[in-house]
């Protein structure tokens, strides 16, 4: 049988091996409540400090400044809508939000406006780049929150994002920054100066159902989970002790998220047609190809190069499975049938040059299959 490739790396990671490992004791022995004061709860909150200590430090920020959460999504809408309750006393109703965000940030739409917010979409480019003079045009006084990713999860469009926050500042707004899929890319919070950021174990080959907020300090904040005390009672719920022990074990491992823009150029380099929504490749993430075949909707060419042995993506996960367009080819300015034939190859650990060339041989051949049944 030929074996599969996994192309869809910016959907989930596989996990590391010392992820695992450091995952296993506390499946195992160590079922302590991490608020419990006996040992074994002392030696739990140890293992998430251990990972919060791992986590700041490859972020370049304080200890206290970094939460965990159940997953990306939950540190977004933390970040969004913790922000808004948290500031609600204050003028500022406006909330700016990149059209091309996450669904995580785009779905707080509704509930920001019964909380009596305002929130305002900010266009994108072709590529999905924030439109920064709409940005700086609208931007005032009234604005509480801008919300703009740090790379784009379907495009892999890496965002301007210190001009971002340098308008945020000339307005005295605060600059929140979903980090998920460029986590581990050689940035510290210096190089953002976001207020807020987000990011995701599982997109860093840890495990799935952990996430983290950063929260500069000083920035107000209001819990969205309320129970007891937890990460300094920001987000209530007994944590996740074994997800997040993986998740300091995997940024551990990886003091920078390898670089797969070799094997993703032996991929682009090897495919015979392809549209490439972003043509220049500089402008995206190393392990991201964005891909149009014209003429062919990307399911049918999902179903097939399943069958062939590779998985891809027509977008974000969470919403393949449904055949809408995607948001954010939308935002570009692409048609729905244009938009409907978006597809997204995603390269990380442990794929190899040899791996990338077989891959895209098999999209040449599933592309060819396709025109030649269409004849
Ligand atoms: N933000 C971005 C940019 C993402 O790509 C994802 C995951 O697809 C998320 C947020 C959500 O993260 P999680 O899967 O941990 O909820």
């Amino acid at each position: 049988m030929t074996p599969r490739i996994y192309l869809d790396h910016a959907a989930s990671t596989p996990l590391l091996p010392e992820a695992k490992a450091a995952m296993l004791p506390w499946l195992e022995g160590g079922y302590g409540n991490p608020s419990s004061l006996h040992k074994d709860g002392r030696r739990a909150k140890d293992a998430i400090d251990q990972a919060r200590e791992v986590i700041s430090n490859s972020l370049g920020c304080l200890f206290a400044e970094v939460l965990f959460t159940s997953s990306g999504t939950e540190a977004a809408n933390l970040a969004v809508l913790g922000a808004a309750l948290g500031n609600k006393d204050s003028n500022r109703k406006r909330i700016l939000l990149g059209s091309a965000e996450h669904h995580c940030v785009l779905h707080t739409w509704d509930l920001l406006i019964r909380l009596g917010f305002h929130p305002e979409r900010i266009p994108v480019d072709s590529f999905a780049r924030i439109d920064l003079d709409a940005l700086e045009s609208t931007l005032g006084d009234d604005v509480l929150l801008v919300s703009v990713m740090h790379a784009n999860n379907e495009t892999g469009t890496l965002q301007p994002v210190q001009d971002v926050s340098r308008l945020c500042r000339q307005h005295g707004a605060l600059f929140f920054c979903d980090a998920v899929q460029t986590y581990l890319t050689g940035w510290t919070v210096k190089d953002v100066e976001a207020d807020l950021i987000s990011l995701s174990a599982h997109k860093v080959n840890g495990p799935k159902g952990v996430g983290a907020i950063y929260i500069r300090a000083g920035v107000k904040l209001q819990a969205l989970s309320l129970g007891g005390g937890q990460e300094r009672e920001v987000r209530a719920g007994t944590e996740n002790v074994a997800g997040i022990a993986g998740f300091g074990a995997a940024v551990a491992r990886q003091p920078k998220k390898l670089d797969v823009s070799e094997v993703r150029n032996i991929f682009l380099d090897n495919l015979k047609e392809a549209v490439a929504t972003v043509p220049d490749r500089s402008l995206t993430l190393g392990g991201h190809a964005h891909l149009r075949f014209p003429g062919i909707d990307a399911e049918t060419m999902l179903i097939r190069l399943d069958r062939m042995g590779i998985s891809a993506s027509s977008g974000a996960a969470c919403s393949s499975g449904s055949l809408e367009p995607s948001h954010v080819l939308a935002a570009c300015g692409y048609s729905e049938a244009e938009a409907k034939e978006g597809l997204r190859f995603t390269f990380g650990w442990p794929l190899t040059n040899e791996d990338a060339a077989e891959a895209a041989a098999r999209v040449n051949r599933c592309v060819e299959e396709i025109r030649r049944s269409r004849r």
